[in-house]
This record gives structure tokens, sequence and C-alpha cells, in this order.
């Protein structure tokens, strides 16, 4: 695999690193020779992937809705490095639609902004706090093709993906002026094993199904592997000069109108 002159050296937080895409991000920044430290909950799957890897990558326990664990993560970090390069903001809770507003509950919004959004907007405020006066860095979140077009998640999980995109573009514009770039990554849909353990391997695997069959690129699947190699893009200096930007990794999926494909390739028989 190429490896990314830009990455070489950096010290990269990855929140959420322990499985998924952030494992998969984790793997490919280790890969293209960043320090990289695990953000996580899930203290036996983020040690299990740092024995697979060597010293440059350590974990430590995080949980992102707690300012003082976040503030502490970064704190350990410029004590063992010096430095923050990047911060990907990736942790997060996830939910498909579950259905009507009617049901919803408050207490499940709250969840989920608490972790999705509130997560990052401190992962945000404590890397800034350290990179403003080195007057360089990325900053860089998961959100979502949800914030994109409609009807692909929770109304919950989706208000927490479109507040997170408004709050990387919102950081942009006040971090610029410190050389700190700030970006989105923004998957469709990815079946991971959490999704799995969590709803079960047989509806999971239904899920994948319904995702795959209304996919617009077809002939391929979405992986994890695609939005890591997203985020090390943009979290690396080939992404010198992007900053502000939702790279949404769908397939195209969000910009197509199915209705006008259809009405066409029926127009054609
Ligand atoms: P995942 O469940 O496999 O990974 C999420 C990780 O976040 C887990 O390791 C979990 O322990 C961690 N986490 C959860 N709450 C945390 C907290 N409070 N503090 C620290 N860590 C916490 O899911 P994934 O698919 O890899 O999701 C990663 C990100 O991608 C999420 O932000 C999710 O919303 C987003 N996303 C996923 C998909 C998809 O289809 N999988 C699509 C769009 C966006």
């Amino acid at each position: 695999m190429a490896i990314i002159v830009g990455l070489d050296g950096k010290v990269a937080i990855i929140t959420g690193g322990a499985s998924g895409i952030g494992e998969a991000a984790v793997h490919h920044f280790w890969r293209n020779g960043a320090k990289v430290i695990i953000a996580d909950i899930e203290d036996d799957l983020g040690r299990a992937i740092c024995d697979q890897l060597d010293e440059s990558a350590i974990y430590v326990h995080c949980d992102v809705s707690k300012e003082e664990d976040i503030s502490n993560l970064v704190d350990t970090v410029i004590t063992k490095y010096g430095k923050l390069d990047i911060m990907y903001n990736n942790a997060g809770i996830i939910e498909g639609f579950v259905g009507s507003i009617i049901n919803a509950k408050k207490s499940d919004l709250d969840k989920i902004i608490g972790v999705n959004l509130v997560g990052g907007f401190l992962g945000a405020k404590h890397a800034a706090r350290v990179m403003v006066p080195a007057r360089e860095g990325s900053i860089l979140f998961t959100a979502s093709a949800c914030a994109t077009i409609a009807g692909l998640g929770s109304h919950a999980y989706t208000a927490s993906k479109c507040a997170l995109v408004g709050l990387m573009t919102n950081l942009a514009a006040e971090l610029g002026q410190y050389g700190i770039r700030v970006n989105c990554v923004s998957p469709y849909a990815v079946t991971t094993t959490s999704i799995a353990k969590k709803y079960g391997e047989a509806n999971a695997m239904k899920a994948e199904a319904l995702v795959q069959s209304v996919a617009n690129l077809k002939e391929t699947g979405m992986t994890v592997d695609d939005v890591a190699n997203a985020a090390v893009y943009l979290a690396s200096d080939e992404a010198s000069y992007v900053s502000g930007l939702n790279l949404v990794v769908d397939g195209g999926f969000s910009v197509v109108n199915p209705t006008l494909m259809m009405a066409q390739t029926q127009g054609r028989q």
C-alpha cells in the first residue's frame, strides 16, 4: 500500500478507535507512520489492537461525553509526545431509522447528542487548546451521509450528525487563522462487528442486504477501509489546503434521485 507522506511522525488521537471505522482508521494511520492514540470506552478491545501494533500505538480510556476524560486524554498525549497534530472525533452511537417522532424518547435524544455531538464538541475544544498555540493541526469528525440526505437514520441520530457538520464549518471559520484545518468524513452505511453484536447477526445481515440493494455504486460494497482512506487523506498534509469540507463517502447515494433514474430506465425500454 502507498505511504501517505503527510502522516509520517504525526500524533493522532482517534476516538472510538477500538472498533469499526475507528479501528480501521487506527490501522491506516499507523501504517502510514502516525503515532496513534486510541481513545475509547472498550478498554479490552482498544488494548488488543495496540498489542497487534507497536509502541507507537497506545490506548487511553476516554468517555467522549465527559469533559474531564477528554481534557485528560489531550494532556496525556501532550505529556508523552509534546504535541497533537490530528484529533479525529469519530466515536459515536449508531441508530438507523427507528420510527416516528411521535414515539421518540427525549432520553434517547440526550444520549445520542451526549456522545455524537457533545463528544465531538469537547474533542475539538481540547484539541484547539493545544493546537492554537502550535499554530497548526487537523481536526476531523465522522459525521454521516444522513446529514446530506433524509431518511437514513433516526431523527435523533440525524440531528446529531447535522449539528456536527455545522460545528465543523463554524470551527473551520474560527480556527483557519491559526493554520488549523477542520473537516468531516460522512459515510453511507457499513455493518461493523459492534452493530452485529448490538442488533444481532440476522438483523445486521438484513440491514446490510437493504443497504446494498439501494446503493448507487454497484459491483462493490462499502467497507470501513473506504472511510478510513478518506480520513487519512483529510487528516494528512496531502490535504494541506482543505478545510471546511464534508467529504461524503457514499458512492453517489446522496446526489442521485432514484425515481428519476427509474423513469429514465423505463423510458428506454
Ligand atoms: P462502532 O460501534 O463499530 O464503533 C464506535 C466506537 O465508538 C466503538 O469502539 C465504541 O466503543 C466507541 N464509543 C461509543 N461511545 C463512546 C463514548 N462515549 N466514548 C468513547 N468511545 C465511544 O461504529 P462505527 O460504524 O465504526 O461508527 C464510527 C462512527 O461512524 C460513528 O460516529 C458513527 O455514527 C459513524 N457512522 C457510521 C456509519 C456506519 O454505517 N457504520 C455510517 C455513518 C456514520
